[in-house]
């Protein structure tokens, strides 16, 4: 009989835990522990032994627990389950995704190197980058998801660097702009600078729509990032972070961990179990509602543009065959220009009632913000301007509420500023 593969939805509840560990609990428990008993002293010993790399791994052996910090069942069990999504090698999880995004960084740059990077960014990112790596002497490069393979080929060689150019790092879709990147055509460019004994690692930070609609891995990406306090905790009650990729890759990321002792702990790694068995649920159920919520806003009176890859057609080009190729789903973040500015804006967000003013996405419930004054504040004027992040743009993170209730607040909500436009023409006169 032919071996019968489970999809990573059925294996969420139960892969790599065994009951028969914990008096047959079918739940895995908390390992509220920093530290782990030795057998004897010689297992303590081969324990070590693997941990500092001192010796090949024997037929058979396998790592030792040895100290939270190291690893804990939680944490293990957690990786394990996240590298299903990805079709994975490995996964080191870490207290944030900013930790999981800087370790992934420092260690697979070195000074003199070059980093190519597409923008806008998320924020905390965009300043490790420009703020914190530049000090360490790495070279930094920013290009725009409008740019050709042949632009950024000859912006890197112009850089004066090209040699030394160690890794892309990109975000697709962008925040907030939901402008797609072509991964495919990325590896074409880290391969393009790439020389036999030197490979230039394609990075992508896929928390706008992983684990379950973007595979980067497929596409040729090297590492896998994830801000797991977004869709993978899923209920906006923890901070966590991941990073995927070969077992290679992910020995160094998770060496430099236990350094940097940035791992999570075992209560948000029992948190994020939990949150795992129902994911696949809940970012459908999002998806559902947003794709609604968008045709809505598309046909809204009140609004000048709506951003969403689910709305995205043929006469898009380029951007239209990189969502059809790369991404299953259209996801649940949907960027959209009211009629006006910062008023209108402010007064469409000052008045819902059901979805939260507040920053964040991929949660259960529905999160609404102002990138220009919020979440991309630190962008200078001049580039916000260019990479569209006006001052009437808000940015929605679609939740699980019922979709009547959540048109309903929209709606009353963009009411408000239509009236807002009645007050100031009766005013002006
Ligand atoms: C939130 C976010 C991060 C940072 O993750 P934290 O868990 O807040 O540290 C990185 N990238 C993207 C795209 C994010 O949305």
């Amino acid at each position: 009989m032919k071996k019968h593969q489970f999809r990573p939805e059925s294996l969420m509840m139960s892969y790599g835990y065994h009951p028969e560990w914990s008096e047959g609990a079918v739940k895995c428990p908390i390992f509220q522990t920093s530290t782990f008993e030795f057998q004897s002293a010689e297992k303590g010993k081969a324990f070590f032994e693997l941990a500092y790399g001192l010796r090949e791994r024997r037929e058979g052996e396998k790592e030792g627990l040895i100290y939270s910090r190291l690893n804990n069942p939680d944490l293990e069990i957690l990786e394990n389950r996240l590298t299903l999504w990805d079709k994975a090698e490995e996964c080191a999880v870490f207290e944030s995704g900013m930790s999981a995004i800087s370790t992934a960084l420092l260690e697979f740059l070195k000074p003199g190197d070059l980093l190519l990077y597409s923008q806008p960014l998320y924020g905390g990112t965009s300043h490790f980058i420009s703020e914190v790596l530049t000090q360490w002497g790495v070279h930094t490069l920013g290009f725009h998801p409008e740019h050709t393979m042949a632009e950024i080929i000859q912006m890197v060689e112009r850089s004066g660097h090209s040699g030394r150019l160690a890794m892309i790092y990109i975000e697709t879709p962008a925040n907030p702009t939901n402008t797609l990147i072509d991964i495919s055509l990325m590896r074409q460019i880290a391969d393009t600078f790439s020389d036999g004994d030197r490979k230039v690692y394609v990075a992508v930070d896929n928390t706008y729509m992983g684990p379950l609609w973007q595979h980067p891995l497929k596409w040729g990406a090297d590492l896998v990032l994830y801000s797991a306090t977004k869709y993978i905790g899923g209920h906006s009650d923890l901070i966590a972070g991941a990073c995927l990729g070969s077992h290679e890759l992910i020995k160094r990321v998770k060496t430099l961990r236990t350094f940097l002792g940035n791992m999570a702990g075992p209560w948000t790694g029992w948190l994020l179990l939990r949150s795992l068995e129902t994911l696949k649920l809940r970012m459908e159920e999002q998806a559902r509602n947003a794709q609604q919520v968008a045709a809505y806003l598309a046909k809204h009176p009140q609004i000048e543009q709506v951003h969403y890859i689910g709305l995205l057609t043929e006469q898009d080009g380029a951007q239209y065959e990189i969502y059809r190729r790369q991404c299953s789903s259209p996801g649940a973040m949907i960027s959209f220009n009211v009629l006006g500015g910062e008023k209108e804006a402010f007064c469409f967000l000052n008045h819902l009632h059901l979805v939260k003013l507040a920053v964040s996405l991929g949660s259960t419930e529905s999160l609404a913000q102002h990138p220009a004054t919020m979440t991309h504040a630190g962008v200078p004027p001049a580039e916000r301007e260019e990479l569209h992040i006006t001052d009437n743009l808000i940015r929605l993170s679609v939740g699980v509420e019922n979709i009547d209730d959540l048109l309903w607040d929209i709606g009353q909500a963009l009411e408000k500023v239509k009236a807002l436009k009645g007050e100031g023409e009766r005013v002006g006169g």
